[in-house]
């Protein structure tokens, strides 16, 4: 049977990738498409086994303001891409009645895997433990550093650890405007998918008030 193996190996030509089809070293990205390249072989932490993809930040390199979720939910891990599940949907119809310009941002998540317990035929949303999102840090820092945006959105407690570097009381600190010690300046907020969670008709409708105010106030910063 190892004869035959043999025979059949030097029978059949290896196929060596062209060189764009390489992905390139994560280290040397220069580039958001490099980066998204590079991630998609990621194996800095164990969520990549189970997800189906890497799920990588998206919107203009030149961004005024990036959108830090926690992690892709089913449907973003389906697509390949963030948001655009039904908390993304929410969140873009509040952007534009905020009036933010979704053509200067950029949305990503601290962590680029999704993290679930399966349960029947359904994928059940599961936090990202303190060491995932560490490993995944890694990928959030290159994507603000290349893309250097005047502001930075936390959108609920796992972003808002992972840019700050602590865990962070996000009902308490809501609305308010961190500088890092390298500069950057972080606003904290809630994520959408907390809005709906709400059960009750006038409760959703009132976070939903504040959510939009929250995001009149980085437009606000943009401007500033
Ligand atoms: S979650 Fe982040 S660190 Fe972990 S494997 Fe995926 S891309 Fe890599």
């Amino acid at each position: 049977m190892a004869t035959l193996g043999l025979q059949h190996k030097a029978k059949t030509p290896v196929r060596r990738a062209p060189r764009a089809e390489l992905a390139p070293n994560e280290d040397d990205a220069n580039s958001i498409a490099e980066l998204r390249e590079a991630a998609t072989g990621c194996r800095r932490c164990p969520l990549w086994r189970d997800a189906t993809q890497t799920v990588f930040g998206e919107g203009p390199e030149g961004a005024e303001v990036i959108f830090v979720g926690e992690q892709p939910g089913d449907q973003e891990d389906l697509a390949g891409k963030p948001f655009v599940g039904p908390a993304g949907k929410m969140f873009d119809a509040i952007l534009n009645d905020a009036g933010v310009d979704r053509q200067k941002i950029y949305v990503t998540n601290a962590v680029k895997h999704f993290k679930f317990e399966p349960r029947g035929k359904r994928r059940i949303h599961s936090k990202p433990n303190a060491g995932e999102v560490q490993a995944c840090r890694w990928w959030l820092d290159r994507e603000i550093g290349l893309i250097k945006p005047d502001v930075v959105v936390a959108l609920g407690a796992t972003a808002a650890q992972s840019l700050l570097g602590k865990a962070v009381p996000v009902t308490k600190m809501r609305g308010q405007v961190i500088e890092r010690d390298d500069g950057l300046r972080v606003f904290i907020t809630i994520h959408p998918s907390f809005i709906l969670r709400i059960r009750e008709a006038a409760d959703k409708e009132a976070e939903r008030g504040r959510f939009l105010q929250d995001m009149k106030q980085v437009k606000r910063l943009m401007a500033a």
